[in-house]
């Protein structure tokens, strides 16, 4: 099909999104009736908090149903700026921000709003596999750095210097990390302030929707707020997804300068229009209701992070790093590549294990490939304790079963 005359190259560059299919995949085996445990899904188990449930619904009972503004509803965007300004130091006016349906649509909105064929994306890997994808259909060139588990996966400064051009517009940042849970000190973050002032063309487009989830007190850190120098050549993106457990209600947003902030919403009032107007209410509720159930929450992850990093290191040929933060792990696979399956089948990539691992134990992972570094895998462990357990031991067993 993607090869047909008919679809666009635009399409071509891209493929579907391997978590999402992951996640589909988990759904559709289950309703099949396997037994199958999904820890393919980026998302947190929680379910959304109650006061911020009975906002969307008083939002309704008030006939808050219609269209809003592109941008989003002036109560929205100035919760935002004081939750920039609370949280992270930020100075943005709340007609620096925009409201969008999910954390993808402001990446799709800058992207589209900025991006001329042969301009360069920089994506440090493991790349959350949209940040790849998206540069790439909005008609830019995706440029990958390979970060190393021995460096915790974080971008050095000198990996950057190497891999800016002329053609360079963009570098992201995700931290903590989709998909190795990796976090950035305001230290580290100076390091890579530096060498982007020395490029005043980069721009930053910072992903920081994992914020409220660290452990160990690691303390939050996002660039703008380490470098105000790079404030009007940085978009600082966040959502309401991961800390108020709120996937589905499809709610992402952004700050940055003036132009940029106008130049995404003449695009989406060209594309979705806005966010959902109810979501938008129960938004303000997340970012000005109370905030006290975050803490417990990071806890809670910590706890099953400790678990599955543990039991994962107990499986022979896999290798675990601890990770600082979001609801992901990122194990290496490298020890078991060459093996074989009790069925006789060959594991040559992490993309074969992740399949065998779903066929003989019902254990849905993402593949490493699809986030830019192998031979490894993804596991979300956003899920229970009982349910992380059994998922281990059924790891472990596969991998014992291996020759
Ligand atoms: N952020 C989640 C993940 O990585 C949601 C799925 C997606 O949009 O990629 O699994």
């Amino acid at each position: 099909m993607t090869s047909s005359p008919f679809l666009s190259h635009a399409l071509g560059r891209i493929k579907p999104s391997a978590t999402i299919a992951v996640t589909q995949k988990a759904r559709e085996l289950t309703a099949a009736g396997r037994d199958i445990i999904g820890l393919g899904a980026g998302e947190p188990d929680f379910p959304t908090p109650d006061n911020i449930k009975q906002a969307a619904f008083r939002a309704i009972d008030r006939n808050e149903t219609r269209y809003t503004a592109v941008e989003g509803i002036p109560e929205l965007r100035t919760a935002i700026a004081q939750k920039f300004k609370r949280e992270n130091g930020l100075d943005y006016k709340p007609s620096q921000t925009i409201v969008t349906p999910g954390g993808k649509a402001v990446i799709f909105n800058a992207f589209l709003a900025t991006l001329n064929p042969g301009d360069e994306v920089i994506v440090p890997a493991p790349y959350w596999v949209s940040y790849y994808d998206i540069p790439l259909v909005c008609g830019g060139d995706s440029v990958v750095v390979q970060t190393l588990a021995q460096d915790g996966f974080r971008l050095s400064p000198a990996a950057l210097e190497a891999a800016i051009t002329p053609r360079t517009k963009w570098l992201i940042l995700n931290a903590p990390s989709n998909p190795t849970g990796a976090a950035y000190t305001a230290q580290h973050l100076r390091g890579i302030a530096d060498v982007l002032l020395r490029h005043p063309h980069v721009w930053v487009l910072t992903d920081d929707m994992y914020e409220h989830i660290l452990y160990d007190g690691f303390e939050f850190a996002t660039i703008a707020a380490v470098e105000p120098k790079l404030y009007d050549r940085t978009l600082t993106m966040n959502g309401c997804s991961k800390a108020y457990s709120m996937t589905g209600w499809r709610i992402g947003y952004a700050a940055g300068p003036d132009a940029l902030i106008k130049a995404m919403a003449t695009i989406q009032s060209q594309s979705v229009s806005m966010a959902t107007s109810i979501s938008q209410w129960a938004a303000v509720e997340a970012l000005t209701g109370p905030q006290d159930f975050l803490v417990p929450r990071a806890k809670a992850f910590q706890a099953r992070r400790d678990l599955v990093v543990s039991m994962l290191n107990q499986a022979s040929g896999l290798q675990c790093p601890k990770p600082e933060g979001a609801f992901y792990v990122y194990p290496s696979c490298a020890g078991v590549i060459g093996k074989h399956t009790a069925n006789g089948a060959e594991i040559k990539t992490d993309e074969d294990f992740a399949r065998e691992l779903l066929e003989a134990e019902g254990v849905a992972v993402v593949h490493g490939a699809a986030f830019g570094t192998s031979p490894a895998f993804r596991i979300s462990y956003a899920t229970s304790d009982a349910i992380l357990e059994e998922a281990c031991q059924r790891i472990q067993r596969f991998c014992a079963s291996l020759r």
